[in-house]
């Protein structure tokens, strides 16, 4: 089975079908030596009234404020609406059965000409929901915190940190991955330097206190989750009360429930940081999956 790879050319709006296992990205490109450029990542569900891409504007409004932070040409939202619908044609022809499966589209700063100029390029290609993010959905995770290295709120006076943007500069994110794998967690919570509690390396972080939905404000210094801002659109409905705070651990470690909430997971229940046991609501865990599956 060969798996569908969309080259696109943002500058002159056009793309093109390529095989994913044969695909390569030059060298030159900077995305591939100094990770400059952004991408996203969406899940697509497939129901009987035909495929349902979750928090689809979302995205592409985060993919253009992204695009805007690292000072790339805006992205066509046109263009890449017709590159995720043929992707997705590709992907259920190829599996007519398939559930669910991701899509992430990047826009890299490319090359630089002659004239010194950059050419973005843009790529866009099916992942799977695997078995890593099955289990999480089913048996939650567990997590331990790590400093991020900078005060809460300091996105405003130094901008070129890029907190907000989803940048394909992700190797602290990696090896954060890897510090909690190695310390026999499943995950990582970021915590910032004043002890304010932030994000996952690849999550944003809800707590349930009471009937109080809360989680970390991005101005703290993280990225804005459509995941979460779809799961706090539906907290009336659920009986809950959703707003953004400043939390430190132990709030995190006291609250009735607790979540790790990203667009391929859809939601994971935190089930313990630091070694302390958290509260588990099943019941609520399974509402936010159905909410973000059904988009
Ligand atoms: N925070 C970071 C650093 C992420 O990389 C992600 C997603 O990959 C998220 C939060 C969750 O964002 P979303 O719900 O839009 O997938």
């Amino acid at each position: 089975m060969t798996q569908p790879l969309f080259l696109v050319d943002p500058t002159a709006a056009r793309f093109e079908l390529t095989d994913l296992a044969a695909a390569q990205l030059p060298v030159t490109d900077l995305s591939a030596h100094r990770g400059d450029g952004i991408f996203e990542t969406v899940l697509v569900s497939m129901g009987e009234d035909g495929a349902v891409v979750v928090n689809r504007e979302r995205h592409f409004t985060r993919f253009r404020g992204s695009a805007s932070a690292l000072e790339l040409p805006e992205p066509d939202q046109e263009l890449w609406d017709r590159v995720i619908d043929r992707l997705i044609a590709e992907v259920a022809a190829d599996d007519p059965g398939i559930v669910e499966f991701g899509i992430r589209y990047a826009m890299s700063r490319g090359e630089q000409d002659e004239d010194g100029r950059f050419r973005p390029r843009g790529w866009a290609f099916p992942v799977p929901v695997d078995d890593h993010i099955r289990s999480a959905r089913v048996h939650g995770v567990t997590a331990v915190s790590l400093d991020r290295g900078f005060d809460a709120y300091i996105g405003s006076k130094a901008p070129w940190l890029l907190i907000g943007a989803k940048t394909l500069s992700y190797a602290v994110n990696q090896a954060a991955g890897r510090y909690a794998a190695a310390h026999k967690a499943d995950e990582a919570l970021f915590v910032s330097h004043d002890g304010i509690v932030l994000e996952g390396p690849t999550a944003n972080l809800i707590i349930r206190r009471g009937d109080r939905l809360l989680t970390p404000d991005p101005e703290a210094g993280l990225l804005s989750g459509t995941t979460q801002q779809l799961i706090f659109d539906h907290a009336q409905e659920l009986g809950l009360t959703a707003d953004y705070a400043d939390l430190r651990l132990d709030d995190v470690k006291t609250a009735d429930g607790a979540w790790f909430v990203s667009s391929m997971r859809t939601a994971v229940a935190l089930s313990e940081l630091d070694g302390n046991a958290i509260a588990v609501d099943e019941e609520l865990t399974a509402k936010f999956q159905s909410i973000v599956r059904a988009g």
